[in-house]
């Protein structure tokens, strides 16, 4: 019987042979999620995550696919975080082994999701009746509970610490790392002809406790708009609202962006 046959967990399907991952014995797929799947590698410190071209919005009500979606997303996010990482910010890349695959540091990733708004958008706009567009004195650190099933609720602080869900400690410098993301971001979509109206960011704690950047940054996880198209609501948009408001062209979208992202870092 070969070694894939013995260690094999019941229902849980092989990655197809990578190059660059020859050496290893096996891959136990370790979490699927809407956007990516997990796999452990034979290093413990370091995991394999594939992206995938599935598409969820609505807290999955919506589902489809987006041709390319798992490569583009992977090679902007690989992009960025290289980016941030040269700008002094730890994150968990550490290599792309094949175009849909990111090799990362193992980290417990934190069940909160960290939003840093430019302009109002989205849930903002919704819950607050500000208008799309406006743009926010300052950016808004906003957190809310990474829990499918309650819907991904915008949490208080006290809620947050209620719930045990970080250390005061580490509130703090997830705030502190997301205003500092922000402005490498900004600045570098800036330069891409892209303005930054808010994203995501997850973060994750190494085996020695340290707060590492975690999951990806793309258009999955981010609204971006092209600044030349900035006054017309639906050429601007260069993100995943393409999708959730069934505006079209959304590869094409996903495209753009990583033909810009590339270009700047080119230049
Ligand atoms: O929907 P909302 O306006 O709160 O989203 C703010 C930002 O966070 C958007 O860029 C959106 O794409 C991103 N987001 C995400 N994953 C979620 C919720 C929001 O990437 N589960």
């Amino acid at each position: 019987m070969s070694r894939y046959k013995i260690n094999k967990p019941q229902g849980i399907k092989l990655l197809p042979k990578v190059k660059l991952l020859s050496t290893m014995s096996f891959n136990s797929k370790l979490y699927e999620g809407k956007a990516k799947i997990l796999y452990s590698t034979d290093e413990p410190e370091v995991l394999l995550t594939n992206f995938k071209d599935d598409a969820t919005a609505f807290n999955a009500q919506k589902r489809g696919s987006i041709q390319g979606k798992g490569v583009i997303n992977c090679g902007i996010s690989s992009k960025l975080f290289q980016y941030l990482e040269k700008h002094g910010i730890k994150t968990h890349f550490l290599d792309t082994p094949a175009e849909n695959q990111m090799r990362v540091r193992a980290v417990k990733i934190l069940p909160i999701e960290v939003v840093v708004r430019n302009i109002a958008a989205g849930s903002l706009c919704k819950q607050t009746g500000l208008e799309l567009g406006e743009v926010l004195q300052k950016p808004l650190v906003e957190f809310y509970f990474k829990n499918d099933q309650l819907g991904d609720p915008l949490l208080t602080r006290d809620r947050l610490f209620l719930l045990k869900l970080a250390t005061q400690e580490q509130v703090e410098e997830i705030t502190h790392l997301a205003l500092q993301i922000d402005k490498l971001l900004q600045e570098f979509f800036f330069g891409c002809g892209i303005t930054l109206v808010d994203f995501k960011l997850e973060f994750g704690v190494d085996s020695l406790g340290q707060i590492l950047l975690a999951d990806e940054i793309s258009p999955d996880t981010c609204r971006l708009w092209d600044t030349s198209n900035q006054q017309n609501p639906n050429l601007r948009v260069l993100d995943k609202d393409r999708f959730r408001k069934d505006l079209g062209n959304v590869e094409a979208a996903y495209q753009e962006v990583l033909q810009r992202v590339v270009k700047a870092l080119e230049s």
